[in-house]
């Protein structure tokens, strides 16, 4: 029986702007997203009695209806009243409730996979579809390209065209912070759209997008920029410790990615991020370095 076999990478965010609030309960954002290759391993196979199966080794990975996965493969099921089920073996490597969006990047891999593999044929616009009904940090999994700007929910995918490959050094700290509990501890003042405007939070995140293109490092780094940041450290006070750790390293820049706790630094080459790694594996358990996937 054909087995279809992919990567699930995971993301980083090098700007989040909270805008404001919105009706149904979620924030608007404007953030810069970059495709980072921390990935997993996802390997789907037909089930032909039609039960959708999950296989994960990962204690905190959830086997049935909670993973985003099964939730993909329920909605395809139902609304294609399908009888194939599905065997979806996650070799996870991307750390969980970390900031990575692990299970987002997750249900993106195995809707492209499931379109491929039930032979569905649904075109890009139809897959954003399915994407925003599971999770806002779906859609931009869908695309093949390293950055996106991504507004809205941050399910509002711009793809961004930008050349250069960047190494950084990522710490994740054993911590599991969900992204409800931080978008919760938001209060008003940190929201930024109380000093700025859209269009201006906009020409921010273009003024980084350029720096990037340039290659331009230095400047870049002095963008990168997190407003979940404050509630984060609120919740999480000791790591601030981590923070100025990594800050002492003096990379180009460090922040905190997505609701964290997962942080990153911009370095100048992979030598320099595999040199912070030695250093801060001395004192941290999960640091890894990646690049722009
Ligand atoms: P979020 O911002 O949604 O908290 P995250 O990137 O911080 O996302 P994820 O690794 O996606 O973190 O995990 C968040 C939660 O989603 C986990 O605690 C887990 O219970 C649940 N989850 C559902 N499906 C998956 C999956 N395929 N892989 C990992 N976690 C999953």
């Amino acid at each position: 029986m054909r087995t279809i076999v992919l990567k699930s990478p995971a993301k980083l965010n090098l700007i989040l702007k909270v805008v404001g609030k919105r009706d149904d309960g979620f924030h608007e954002l404007v953030t810069l997203f970059e495709r980072i290759n921390l990935c997993d391993e996802i390997r789907l196979k037909n089930n032909p009695t039609g039960q959708i199966r999950i296989f994960c080794s990962h204690p905190h990975v959830p086997k049935g209806s909670r993973n985003l996965v099964y939730k993909v493969a329920q909605l395809l099921q139902q609304d294609f009243g399908l009888a194939n089920g599905v065997d979806i073996a996650i070799k996870k490597q991307i750390p969980i409730a970390a900031g990575l969006a692990g299970g987002s990047s997750n249900a993106a891999t195995v809707l492209r996979g499931l379109n491929e593999l039930w032979g569905l044929k649904l075109n890009r616009k139809e897959l954003i579809h399915y994407a925003q009904i599971i999770g806002s940090d779906v859609a931009f999994f869908l695309y093949d390209r390293s950055w996106a700007l991504g507004t809205g929910r941050g399910d509002r995918i711009r793809q961004i065209a930008i050349q250069p490959k960047f190494w950084h050094v990522l710490v994740v700290p054993c911590i599991k912070m969900h992204s409800k509990q931080i978008f919760t501890n938001l209060h008003a003042p940190t929201v930024s759209v109380r000093n700025l405007g859209l269009t201006k939070i906009i020409d921010g995140v273009n003024i980084l997008i350029r720096h990037l293109r340039r290659n331009d490092l230095q400047k870049a780094g002095t963008h990168l920029f997190n407003d979940l940041e404050i509630p984060i450290l609120r919740m999480r006070p000791e790591l601030a410790r981590l923070k100025s750790k990594l800050r002492g390293l003096r990379p180009y820049g460090t922040v905190f990615s997505g609701s964290g706790p997962a942080i990153f630094a911009l370095t100048e080459s992979e030598k320099q991020a595999q040199g912070f790694r030695a250093l801060l594996k001395r004192y941290y358990h999960q640091v890894f370095v990646v690049r722009t996937l």
